[in-house]
């Protein structure tokens, strides 16, 4: 499968195998906190130390939506949701699967997200409900 990065997170934003993608955040080495996408400045403490790490743990479904008009990149209907993961990282992205509800296990796969005007599919993370 050929694909292409997305233009917004690039290799510096996720790790990936095949099918198999995981996110990369900022952890404060002040206070801890995560976030993704990365932040310079910790907006808890405002802390400008900081590390890059892979997202750890299960992602549990917070909220989510249907868009049913979107720009043309995207095909409607679009199910978009923010998922929980341990350490208080909340994580946005498009959301896949028969059965999407609050709470539910969700799972990151690299999938197609968009398509280019000029055909070309664009890649990138997203997720499925387990
Ligand atoms: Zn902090």
């Amino acid at each position: 499968m050929e694909t292409k990065p997305y233009s917004v997170f690039g290799e510096e934003w996720l790790i990936r195998k095949d099918d198999e993608v995981n996110l990369l955040v900022s952890k404060c080495k002040g206070c801890g906190s995560q976030w993704f996408p990365q932040k310079e400045i910790c907006p808890t403490c405002f802390s400008q130390e900081r590390e890059i790490v892979p997202l750890e743990g299960e992602g549990e479904i917070y909220s989510y939506t249907t868009l049913t008009v979107t720009s043309k990149r995207f095909q409607a209907p679009l199910n978009i949701a923010y998922v929980d993961y341990p350490g208080d990282v909340r994580v946005c992205g498009q959301i896949v699967g028969d059965d999407i509800q609050i709470g539910k296990k969700a799972k990151l796969i690299f999938d197609k997200i968009a398509q280019e005007k000029d055909g070309t599919d664009v890649f990138s993370y997203k997720f499925k409900v387990e």
